[in-house]
């Protein structure tokens, strides 16, 4: 690997780090800004601009936020291979940035009732396409933008860890500005100007990426850029028709986020409802990797080897449903801070979006908790294993959910903030202990020469997580003459399925963890 060719010099540094660092963390923060802010404006535009029905604005947030986690696995290695990190991020950012401005091309509003109106049939076609060039850049950004950061220090380097703690609040730090400022300029101005916010700054982050491209150390480049230049079909050079293709594959994602599949035993099974061809291709990719993972149990790797494989694996499934149940906070979370909740704190009342924030909030504020936390734990004995962390997670979840069926069953008057606070704050407490966590354990149980696939695979599951998460949203429809009684009773009665879904799981978990580990420990 490169990662050592070149490692940054006393000069390179700012705060302890590799300058480069501070790029790549304030390109995903401008990413993620973009993303989260889309993300959190998303329903609400599809089912009050529109006027989608709740259960399919539920699964196109489910279907377009499940390809932007799949893609990364496509962007990934594409420029592992061939393109180089550096331009696989500009190439994303610019997808991004341009699908961002396309959002903000609203149309007009639907006419009638939610879910039989007449739509701006257009506007709708340029919003399918804008969410694909967002999925598709996404896919060429994410993956490679924290591959960069991971390159910045030689492979032993103390500072790695932190290196990426500092990126993980990039993240966030993205995500919470965007949820209070995107969120609020779409809802009280006008859906465009909030989707047209989230590209510029999008466009204006990736400005900041080329100018401090310097700082990258080279760490970026492509492997071979004269076989990169080189023409390779039709006088076109690999690397133009790898942006070609890239472009080709968003008109096939336009495709796949519209597209339900007419097949009556398998919509039978869900109730009466169709299925996405998202939901079918996630189950075959998810049935190939299985595929993939067992042939390389069975590839001649040591018993120690697969003990560790198969604890990963285990946690990588489990992470889907975790996802799929901490994602119903763009969803049905925030259909019920819109429709039945008075949203007002400390004086200031915050739109149904910008409650999407507290989330990265508590991320924020709990990251140092936590990482001051495990090295403790670590010294007295005491800090849990990965499974039993993953389990933990699961369990948090749950109660997180717990908070909100007590906050649902209060009746017919709307319910108070202060419940989703609570909510958050236990439902962040489980992403602490899976989603970091998760990433490290990828790095530290993998065999080596499998660490990029499984890394794929982390984010592949987020994907499967996201389209979990739209078809279980899907229960929390409710219908538009609602009252404020009958639409708690939904949500009471949704949010008490998540909770023993995310508690039974985490049951499950805890039994199996001894069995984990002592698959890792007898084959040592
Ligand atoms: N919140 C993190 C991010 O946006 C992790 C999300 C995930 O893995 N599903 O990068």
């Amino acid at each position: 690997m490169s990662s050592t060719t070149s490692l940054p010099r006393p000069n390179h540094e700012f705060l302890g780090h590799p300058k480069g660092l501070y790029v790549c963390f304030l390109t995903e923060m401008w990413e993620r800004f973009a993303f989260y802010g889309m993300k959190a404006l998303l329903f609400l535009y599809l089912t009050k601009h529109h006027l989608f029905a709740d259960n399919s604005g539920y699964l196109l947030l489910g279907t377009y936020a499940g390809l932007a986690y799949a893609l990364p696995l496509i962007g990934g290695i594409l420029a592992d291979k061939h393109l180089g990190m550096r331009k696989a991020v500009l190439y994303g950012g610019i997808l991004l940035a341009l699908g961002q401005l396309g959002m903000a091309y609203t149309g007009s509003q639907a006419q009638g009732v939610q879910g039989q109106a007449v739509q701006d049939a257009t506007a709708i076609q340029v919003m399918y396409f804008s969410l694909a060039l967002i999925a598709v850049g996404v896919g060429f950004l994410k993956p490679n933008i924290s591959t960069i950061v991971g390159r910045l220090y030689a492979e032993n380097d103390p500072r790695r860890d932190a290196g990426f703690s500092i990126f993980y609040m990039g993240i966030n730090l993205g995500a919470l500005v965007s949820s209070l400022v995107v969120a609020y300029i779409g809802e009280k101005y006008g859906w465009g100007y909030g989707f047209g916010l989230a590209g510029v700054m999008m466009a204006l982050g990736l400005v900041q990426f080329v100018i401090g491209r310097k700082h990258l150390l080279g760490q970026g480049e492509p492997a071979h850029p004269e076989r990169l230049r080189a023409p390779l079909w039709l006088g076109l050079s690999r690397e133009w028709l790898i942006y070609l293709g890239g472009l080709l594959l968003t008109v096939a994602v336009w495709q796949i986020l519209q597209t339900r599949i007419d097949f009556a035993p398998l919509s039978q099974l869900l109730g009466g409802h169709e299925v996405t061809l998202t939901e079918v291709l996630a189950v075959v990719l998810g049935a190939g990797l299985y595929v993939w993972f067992v042939r390389l149990l069975f590839s001649g790797i040591s018993a120690a080897e697969k003990g560790r494989m198969i604890m990963l694996m285990t946690l990588i499934t489990i992470s889907a449903l975790f996802w799929g149940l901490y994602e119903q906070t763009y969803g049905p979370w925030v259909a019920m801070a819109d429709r039945v909740m008075d949203r007002s704190l400390f004086g200031i009342t915050l739109t149904a979006g910008q409650t999407t924030a507290l989330g990265a909030l508590f991320v924020i504020a709990l990251t140092p908790v936590f990482t001051l936390l495990w090295p403790r734990l670590d010294r007295w004995g005491l800090n849990p294993s990965y499974p039993a962390k993953f389990a933990w997670a699961l369990v948090f979840c749950g109660l997180a959910f717990a908070v909100l069926v007590a906050a649902t069953a209060q009746g017919s008057d709307q319910i108070s903030l202060w419940w989703m606070v609570l909510a958050y704050f236990v439902l962040v407490l489980g992403e602490m202990m899976l989603s970091p966590v998760g990433l490290s354990a990828v790095t530290v149980l993998s065999i080596p020469r499998a660490v990029g696939m499984m890394m794929g695979a982390w984010f592949l599951f987020s994907a499967f997580g996201e389209i979990i998460a739209g078809r279980m949203g899907t229960w929390a429809s409710v219908s538009p003459d609602a009252s404020t009684a009958q639409t708690l009773a939904v949500y009471n009665d949704v949010f008490t399925r998540m909770m023993w879904i995310g508690l039974g799981a985490g049951a499950l978990m805890f039994l199996v963890t001894p069995l984990l580990k002592r698959g890792m420990r007898d084959s040592k």
